[in-house]
């Protein structure tokens, strides 16, 4: 098997697609002084899910205030 395509595994569901991931998740890790960052490479799909989710808990959160 060879592949020259480059390929990624969605982050979110763990499917292996190929080209580029449509879009990517931004995880932030506190550790210690410093933040690691995570940016997951995420299929189509998962990243409309996503992109979704952070909308709707953000406007979760501007009502509460
Ligand atoms: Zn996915």
């Amino acid at each position: 098997m060879s592949e020259r395509e480059s390929t990624y595994r969605c982050d979110a569901c763990g499917e292996t697609r190929r080209g580029l991931p449509a879009g990517r998740g931004l995880l932030l890790f506190p550790r210690g002084d410093e933040v690691v960052r995570e940016e997951p490479p995420l299929c189509d799909k998962c990243a409309l899910a996503i992109n979704l989710t952070a909308l709707h808990r953000f406007v979760e959160e501007e009502e509460e205030g």
